[in-house]
């Protein structure tokens, strides 16, 4: 209960210390954003990214744009910075799903379109279903307008990969590949880049998430397919649930999923359109 939680805010704290002068970290074991001050939330003990970005904000960061792309709204992230007009908080994330405002007599989800905090939050509740062509509008339609509007000097990205089509957790039908292209984009927004983990509920998945997502950061090439130790590795992960009783090829010998194209709905349109106007 301890040393995990302990070691994912040491890695943010060693990480908000690193990037200093500028620079890029991912600290893979960080991103519990459902942790409140009092209390553990949503497997959250200590909330790593509100404790990392008070770390930048010491350090004299003036500005720092918290961008949450976990299928779960980042509550914790978002409240703890309520009053703080040096952080802005953007969160991606299943409409509908926990958490749930427990102030409400009939409990509502979290982080809806008008739920602003303190005034520097913004919400994306996305519908079930998201595709890599909706995250694509979305990150061209509002997150990186967003982002350069506020011009941070640094950037924290929680890279929750529960938001993939593979994962139980959500509903959501993203490809690795489309969260990889959106931490591409935001990559060179900031002179400062913090990079953590956060949900995900498949072991393959999450292995080969994050490692695309190291990749993306460091300027490697992801190979078609995996050189034969990453192979093993993968081969030798053990995992009871149904989706694993007939895993696919790729989930052993691929990083990169093939892409999950589809239509822009509506409901993304004026979603963009909503937050835009805010
Ligand atoms: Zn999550």
């Amino acid at each position: 209960m301890f040393s995990r939680p302990a070691t994912a805010a040491g890695g943010g704290r060693r990480a908000a210390e690193l990037v200093r002068g500028g620079g890029t970290v991912f600290n893979l074991g960080g991103g519990q954003h459902h942790g409140r001050p009092d209390q553990a939330s949503g497997f959250c003990y200590f909330n790593e990214p509100a404790l990392t970005i008070g770390v930048l904000l010491e350090k004299g960061c003036r500005r720092v744009f918290y961008l949450d792309l976990d299928a779960h709204h980042g509550d914790g992230v978002q409240d703890a910075f309520h009053d703080e007009a040096r952080v802005f908080t953007l969160s991606v994330h299943e409409a509908g799903r926990w958490p749930m405002d427990r102030r409400n007599v009939d409990p509502l989800a979290t982080g809806g379109v008008g739920d602003r905090a303190g005034g520097m939050a913004r919400n994306l509740p996305v519908p079930s279903g998201l595709n890599d062509d909706e995250l694509e509008a979305l990150s061209e339609g509002i997150i990186l307008p967003l982002i350069e509007q506020f011009d941070p000097d640094a950037i924290f990205v929680q890279c929750g990969v529960d938001a993939l089509a593979d994962d139980p957790q959500s509903r959501l039908q993203l490809s690795n590949t489309a969260l990889w292209r959106t931490v591409a984009q935001i990559k060179n927004l900031a002179p400062r880049l913090i990079a953590s983990g956060g949900g995900g509920y498949n072991p393959f998945s999450v292995a080969r998430g994050w490692a695309g997502i190291w990749a993306v950061l460091a300027d490697f090439e992801v190979p078609d397919r995996l050189p034969e130790d990453a192979e093993r590795l993968l081969r030798d992960i053990k995992w009871q649930h149904r989706l694993a009783s007939n895993p696919p090829e790729r989930w052993f010998t691929t990083l990169a999923d093939p892409a999950h194209h589809g239509p822009i709905r509506d409901e993304i349109r004026s979603l963009i359109k909503t937050v835009s106007s805010l």
